[in-house]
Order: C-alpha cells, then sequence, then structure tokens
C-alpha cells in the first residue's frame, strides 16, 4: 500500500482537468503530480493517498516527455496562474480539447463530434485585465502580484508574462508612489490598512488604459501627485477610479466607484462594433480569442434576418449584439444591472435598435417568457461555470427554438445540461473547444444544439 513520504517512480500517462499530470501505480491508483508533463518518467513524492488516486510531488525527473519546455517565468509554480507554462503549447491544446472529450464521454453521454481546438494566437501578453492585490513583506516593502494557489498569500510579480507591457508599467509607478508617500496596505487580518487592490484594463484596439484602486476608505493620499505620476508616464492612460471595498471579503470590488481622472470607463471594439467598459462590465479578458468565439457562435445560431434572438447571461450583451444586425429582435438577459445598462449603452452606441435587455435572473426570466408565448428561433447560453441547469434546459426546450448555441467556461457542468438537453430532444451537433486562457487550465466550448 502506498503511503505518505514514499518515493515512487511513475510514468506520466495523461493530464488531470485541474491541470496536473497523472500515471498509474502497479495497483491501477492514479497519482497526479503537478507540473508533470505526458511521457516524462519521474521520482515522485507521495503527498497524500486517498482511496482512489494519490497526490504526490515532482523529485526528479529519469527521462523527461519530449513536450517539456525550459522555465520561463520566475514565479511558476509559485503563482495561482498558469499551469502548463512546462510543455508546449500544441501539447496543451491537445490536453484541453482532451478534457472536453472526457467530459462529454464520462459525464453527458455524448457521442458528438468534437471539432479541433481553436488556439489563441496570442499565448502570451493575451489578458486585457489584471486585478492584483496589494501587500507588504516583512520589510514593509510592497507586494503586487498574484494568491499562490488555494491561499492568499501575495507572490509578488512586476511584470506578468500573460498581460501587457504597460500593466508593469503602472505597477512600478505605483509602487514608487506608495514608497514616497505614507499611504498604508489592506491587510486582511486585521482589516485595517487602504490600498487593497491594483485593477487595470487595456482596449487592445483603442490602446485606452484604465487604472483603478480598490481601497478600503474613500481613496488615497497625495491622488493628485499619483494621477501626475501617472499621465507623465503612462501616455495612454485614459481614466483612473478609485473603488471603495470596506467589506472583509473576497470580493474584489465594493459596490462604488469614483473617477479622479478621465470619464470613468474606456472603449474597445469587438467584431466591428464599439464597447463601453468600465470597471464593473464584464468584458472578456483575451478580445481576439473572443472574436473567434463568438465567430464561432455566430456561426452555429445560423441567422437568416427573421429570426427572433434570445442571450442568456448576456453580461453587456457581447455576443447578441455581434449577432443583432443578423436577426430581426434581440432579447438579452443578465442579472447585474450594470452590466444591463451597459448593453443598452452598447446598443445605443452601436445604431443598434432592434435589442432589449432583461435583468434578472436566467431561470427565472425564460420561465416569464415562455409563460408569456415567448418563441424563439435561436437561443444562446454563456452561463458562469455552475452551467445551466436542468430547470433553465427545460424552460428553454418548452420555448421550442430551432437551435440552441451553448457557449462555457466549464466542460462538467456543460456535459451535464447536453445530456439534459438531449433527453428533451435537443441533439448535440458539435462541440468546438476555443483555448481563451493559454497557458492556463481553463478551456471554453461553443456548442451547436438542433431541435430535433
Ligand atoms: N455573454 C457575455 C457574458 C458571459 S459571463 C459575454 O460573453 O461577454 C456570464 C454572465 O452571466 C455574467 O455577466 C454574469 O453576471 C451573468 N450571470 C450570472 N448568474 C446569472 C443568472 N443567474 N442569471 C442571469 N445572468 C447571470
Amino acid at each position: 500500500m502506498l503511503k505518505k513520504n514514499d518515493i515512487i517512480e511513475l510514468d506520466i500517462t495523461s493530464a488531470s482537468a485541474e491541470g496536473s499530470g497523472v500515471g498509474r501505480t502497479g495497483d491501477g491508483l492514479a497519482v497526479f503530480v503537478p507540473l508533470s508533463a505526458v511521457g516524462d518518467r519521474l521520482r515522485v513524492r507521495i503527498l497524500k493517498v486517498k482511496k482512489t488516486y494519490a497526490f504526490g510531488r515532482l523529485e526528479e525527473i529519469i527521462s523527461p516527455s519530449k513536450e517539456r519546455l525550459g522555465p520561463d517565468c520566475p514565479v511558476y509554480s509559485k503563482c495561482g496562474g498558469c499551469v502548463w507554462r512546462h510543455i508546449n503549447y500544441a501539447e496543451e491544446c491537445r490536453i484541453k480539447r482532451q478534457k472536453v472529450i472526457d467530459a462529454a464521454e464520462r459525464i453527458g453521454g455524448i457521442s458528438a463530434e468534437i471539432m479541433p481546438i481553436i488556439p489563441s494566437e496570442k499565448t502570451e501578453r493575451y489578458r486585457n485585465k489584471a486585478q492584483l492585490p496589494v501587500g507588504r513583506d516583512s520589510d514593509g516593502r510592497l507586494l503586487t502580484g498574484f494568491y499562490a494557489f488555494h491561499s492568499h498569500r501575495i507572490i509578488d510579480c512586476g511584470d506578468c508574462a500573460l498581460q501587457p507591457k504597460i500593466f508593469s508599467e503602472v505597477t512600478d509607478v505605483t509602487r514608487e508612489f506608495m514608497a514616497l508617500t505614507d499611504n498604508t496596505v489592506y491587510d486582511e487580518q486585521s482589516g485595517k490598512g487602504r490600498l487593497r487592490h491594483l485593477y487595470m484594463r487595456l482596449g487592445e484596439v483603442t490602446n485606452e488604459l484604465m487604472v483603478c484602486y480598490v481601497v478600503n476608505g474613500n481613496g488615497l493620499k497625495r491622488e493628485d501627485m499619483l494621477i501626475g505620476m501617472l499621465k507623465e508616464r503612462i501616455p495612454n492612460l485614459k481614466t483612473v477610479v478609485f473603488n471603495s471595498n470596506r467589506e472583509n471579503t473576497n470580493v474584489i470590488l465594493g459596490g462604488k466607484n469614483r473617477t479622479a481622472y478621465g470619464n470613468g470607463y474606456i472603449t474597445d471594439m469587438l467584431c466591428g462594433l464599439k464597447f463601453r467598459i468600465s470597471p464593473f462590465s464584464f468584458w472578456q479578458v483575451n478580445r481576439a480569442q473572443a472574436e473567434r468565439l463568438y465567430g464561432k457562435a455566430k456561426e452555429y445560431a445560423g441567422l437568416s434576418g427573421n429570426e427572433i434572438l434570445l442571450d442568456l447571461y448576456c453580461g453587456t450583451g457581447t455576443i447578441g449584439l455581434t449577432m443583432a444586425r443578423d436577426c430581426k429582435k434581440l432579447i438579452g438577459v443578465e442579472i447585474i444591472g450594470d452590466a444591463v445598462k451597459d448593453a443598452e449603452k452598447n446598443a445605443a452606441l452601436n445604431g443598434i435598435t432592434n435589442a432589449e435587455f432583461i435583468c434578472s435572473d436566467a431561470e427565472n426570466a425564460a420561465a416569464q417568457l415562455e409563460k408569456n408565448g415567448l418563441k424563439p428561433d435561436v437561443v444562446i447560453v454563456d452561463p458562469p461555470r455552475k452551467g445551466c441547469g436542468e430547470a433553465l434546459v427545460n424552460t428553454i426546450a418548452k420555448m421550442e427554438p430551432d437551435r440552441v448555441v451553448y457557449v462555457s467556461c466549464d466542460p462538467a457542468t456543460l456535459a451535464r445540461d447536453l445530456k439534459y438537453f438531449d433527453r428533451l430532444g435537443y441533439k448535440t451537433n458539435e462541440i468546438t473547444p476555443v483555448d481563451m486562457f493559454p497557458r492556463t487550465a481553463h478551456v471554453e466550448s461553443v456548442v451547436s444544439i438542433s431541435r430535433q
């Protein structure tokens, strides 16, 4: 029997959904080893043994997988962001597609075709958003970076390889400003101290930059000096916002924003449309890849111009609005009030007049629309990780749309929901995985479903 601290030799033969390599012992026990690659032969220290699986730590590479890459980030394996930096991108894409296939088969019992994954053109510096916690080390030096896996310990990282360079410049300016003033840093334990997070967004097409400081209070001392420093060093600075968060919570943003410079939002382009992005708005972090995702969703929607399109979980309206010109009527549903306001503004900004947005829970809104006799031709859903759930799937089926397009960030809940659809006569035609987040464990999918 395997036990803690045993050292074993292990061949890594597959990869887990969370981003570990997996090998099997002689008894068939699966051992999960972070930072390993399929094809590795390893010496592994066993850290924890459960009934049907174990966790191990890589002690030594006996012979490396041919997919391995050398280390290229000083905080890789410490920060909770990337899990696939040690393998090449083709192998990463293979693993992600396999994750979708496995979930569809095992959870959904779905035999639909899983298309090749749409890879991201950029695998570095693709993010247009960062929310960096701020703290101090034991010497009082300012830390900004990322939380370690499953922890609130800040791993200092001045320049993350997934973010645009300009974010590092803002981080530098902020560090200098904090050193020059007696502003304090928030401490989660005591709930005291001011600066909590540094939050940035970049419009990739427009190059407009938003800097938002999340503070435990109203603002910072010497804000004028901070804004002066930012303006001098960051030519594309568009707006500076202070967000107040006085709660002792893991939620990053508080409810109130105060604009200290510019007009409180930036704009960017997506699929030829202009969007206004404020600190609270949901906006895809990999813009170029979002265009490909939405392109696929549009293809699956198969619009001819006469359809009623229902866009559930619509955020600021992006998916539906990029299709509004190709349908008769668009109805979007979203639970966050500010996002709905943004969606309405975004429609107006682009001269779209056939769109209507409802602020509500998707399940309740769909049930109400169904009761009112709405018969959408196409329904798009883009739920958070927990998926749609059986009740919403039932309601959608009752509305009898010809096609459903499902955009999902979680292959497991997607597969579960596809099974519900299948039982109601809605067949999965094909699934296209899309890599929105290179180097991390996440994979997005877009699915074509149609009524039999
Ligand atoms: N389709 C959008 C947003 C997708 S993110 C885009 O691609 O940009 C998922 C969205 O679902 C978020 O905006 C979130 O606020 C919203 N949401 C979460 N739970 C919801 C619920 N129960 N009902 C309606 N919307 C919900």
